[in-house]
Order: structure tokens, then C-alpha cells, then sequence
């Protein structure tokens, strides 16, 4: 692939920063525009330039694409917690809902042609069919997905009526880290089982919570699809080529599921210790059982995930947590001394 130029949203967060890890890899010049309030500065790898702005800030936003030509923009930036988005709504239909729409009205403004926005399986609710392809229907369980939906809707409009073709990627569950350890999951509050579960193990926290075990699955507790992050970086890659005449959606997970005590069992293999854990009450809204089915994007693409063995994805977590302890403060006291000066514009 020829040098290409890449405008990316949120490019500090967890998983936009393993984009542009995936993108700077492939010999492309990338320019991360982030407020920094939920992502890190030292997750912008050196090799990309970094842009501290709002998405709400609409003049920060045309001066950054007024830079172009632009050959996509990743859209990553946004607000992600389910629960918070139940008890404030308007928070997100505003921050990701509608800042996102301004992004994708100023993105056509600006003559862009390819938009890859990261979405979620969020959108299908409690589906009642498993696996979950992108022929089951839309029916958002929270703010957060209703968001996200917001979004999808506006770039529709956009391919309609202007052109612009985009791809709406639907996560599960990203997990994992960068494999060469330069990157992994830092956020504030954690609310994840994985990290949740290492910290157990390493001590840091109190014993894990297990929210319910009387789901109806084959040991009583939740199933999730578990997505390395790199392998969901190399689907937005992969997908660009799609986009050259039309757009796309795509569910992107591995198609196979596992349950909570599945993820203890594996952190503890990777430990080599048990993890200190409790069995608790169900969290609300957690479907018992949300697993990909992402053949449309394996058949139409050619992408395919590298991490097959669950402990490889847990223990590329494992391995960042543990030699993070306070996650990427760490990362900027190691290398404050020799760093080499980011360029920041305002
Ligand atoms: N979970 C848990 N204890 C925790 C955090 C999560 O038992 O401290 C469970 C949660 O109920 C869900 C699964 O782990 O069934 C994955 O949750 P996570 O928050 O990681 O991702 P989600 O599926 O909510 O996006």
C-alpha cells in the first residue's frame, strides 16, 4: 500500500491508539486528534503527531482536516460506559451523538471520502439469536449505543446524499494489548473483566466481583467474544479498500464465546495463581450471552483474527498491567528523560 495520510479521532483512547500503532506499522503518516480527558498522551506512539482538541471545538475540527487531503478519518473519540450512559443520557446522545454527527457534517464539508467509525454490539440490545450477524435487528440497549446509532444513521445520510463512504465497525469485546508492549488499557474508572481480573490477581485491588452466576449458560455466568485489539486494528485497516464505491457494516468478534469463570480460569493460567474472586449479584443490563458473527467481514475482506488462544490475549493484557502498574503515569515517568518532544497544537 502507498504512504497514505490518516486523521484519527480518539487516536489516544485504547483502541485508537492500537489503530495507529497498525497504521504507522503499514508506513502511513497519522495525525491523532484527541482532548486527552479519557486518553493518554504517551499512547500516541512517536511516530504520529499529536492534535489536543475537543470534538465539540468545530473550528479545532475544520482547522485539523483543513490540513489534508485526507485519504480516511477513523472516528474512535468518544464516551464509553454503558452504565454511566444510563443514568446520563443526555451526556452521551450530546458528546458522542451529536459531536459525533458535527464530525461527519464537517467531514463532507471537507471534501473526505472514506470514514471509519468504531461502534458496538451495543446496538443489538439483548439480541435473542446467537450468534449476532448484521442481519439482526438494531435495538440499542443504552444512550451509549443509541449514540453510536446516531452516528451510523448520519454517515448513511452522508453516502446518500453526498458521497462519502464509510465503514461502521461493531465491536464486542477488545481486549488484549499491544504485543510489543508499547501500548495496553488504562482507564479511569476500569470497569472491564479483564484488567479488573489482573489487578485482582497482582494484588491491586480487592477480589474480583462475579456479576451473577444463575445465567442460563452451561456454568451460570456471562459469555462474551473477547477481540484482540490488534485483530480489531487490522479489520480498519482491511476495510478501507471496501470503501472505494460503496459503504459497509461489519460485527466484528471471533465468533466464539467465553464465560466469565472461562476469563478467571485463563488469567490464572497466565498468573500462575488463583484470582482472588467473589460470586455477586447480576449487574443491570448485561446480556447473558453476546457473541459475534463476523463472517461477512472474514468473507468480504479477507481479515481473519491471529489471536485464536485466549491466553495469548490475556496475557498480552497481563503483561502491560504488570509492568504498568499505574498504567501509562508509568509510561511517562520511564521516558520523560529521553523522550523525544511530541508536536502538540492547540
Ligand atoms: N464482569 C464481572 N465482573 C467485573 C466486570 C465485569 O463479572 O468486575 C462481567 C460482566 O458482567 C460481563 C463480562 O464480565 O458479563 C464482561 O464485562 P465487561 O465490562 O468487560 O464488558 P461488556 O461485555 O460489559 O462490554
Amino acid at each position: 500500500m502507498s504512504r497514505k495520510r490518516f486523521l484519527v479521532t480518539g487516536g489516544a483512547g485504547f483502541v485508537g491508539s492500537h489503530i495507529v500503532a497498525a497504521l504507522l506499522a503499514e508506513g502511513h503518516e497519522v495525525v491523532v486528534y484527541d482532548n486527552l480527558s479519557l486518553g493518554h498522551r504517551a499512547a500516541v506512539l512517536p511516530g504520529a503527531r499529536l492534535i489536543v482538541g475537543d470534538l465539540a471545538d468545530g473550528a479545532a475540527i475544520d482547522a485539523a482536516l483543513s490540513d489534508g487531503p485526507w485519504d480516511a478519518v477513523f472516528h474512535f473519540a468518544s464516551l464509553s460506559l454503558v452504565g454511566e450512559s444510563m443514568t446520563l443520557p443526555f451526556k452521551y446522545l450530546l458528546e458522542n451523538g451529536v459531536n459525533g454527527i458535527r464530525l461527519v457534517e464537517a467531514c463532507v464539508r471537507h471534501g473526505i471520502k472514506r470514514f471509519v467509525l468504531s461502534s458496538t454490539a451495543n446496538l443489538f440490545g439483548a439480541a435473542d439469536r446467537s450468534p449476532i450477524d448484521e442481519t439482526v435487528a438494531i435495538n440499542p440497549h443504552s444512550p451509549y449505543g443509541e449514540s453510536k446509532f446516531m452516528v451510523e444513521r448520519a454517515l448513511f445520510w452522508a453516502d446518500q446524499i453526498h458521497g462519502m463512504r464509510s465503514a461502521c465497525l461493531r465491536y464486542f469485546n477488545a481486549a488484549g494489548a499491544d504485543p510489543d508492549g508499547r501500548l495496553g488499557e488504562d482507564h479511569t474508572p476500569e470497569t472491564h473483566l479483564i484488567p479488573l481480573a489482573i489487578d485482582a490477581v497482582l494484588g491491586r485491588r480487592p477480589p474480583l466481583s462475579i456479576f451473577g452466576s444463575d445465567y442460563a449458560t452451561p456454568d451460570g455466568t456471562c459469555i462474551r467474544d473477547y477481540i484482540h485489539v490488534t485483530d480489531l486494528a487490522d479489520a480498519h485497516i482491511r476495510v478501507l479498500t471496501q470503501l472505494d464505491n460503496r459503504s459497509v457494516h461489519y460485527n466484528v468478534g471471533t465468533g466464539r464465546g467465553y464465560s466469565v469463570l472461562e476469563i478467571v480460569e485463563s488469567v490464572a493460567r497466565v498468573a500462575g495463581k488463583q484470582v482472588p474472586a467473589t460470586m455477586a449479584g447480576r449487574r443491570a443490563g448485561d446480556p447473558a450471552v453476546l457473541v459475534a458473527g463476523a463472517d461477512k467481514l472474514r468473507s468480504e475482506t479477507g481479515w481473519s483474527p491471529r489471536f485464536t488462544d485466549l491466553d495469548d490475549v490475556v496475557g498480552t493484557a497481563f503483561r502491560w498491567r504488570e509492568a504498568h502498574p499505574r498504567g501509562y503515569d508509568d509510561a511517562v515517568a520511564r521516558s520523560a528523560p529521553t523522550s523525544t518532544p511530541q508536536r502538540v497544537r492547540a
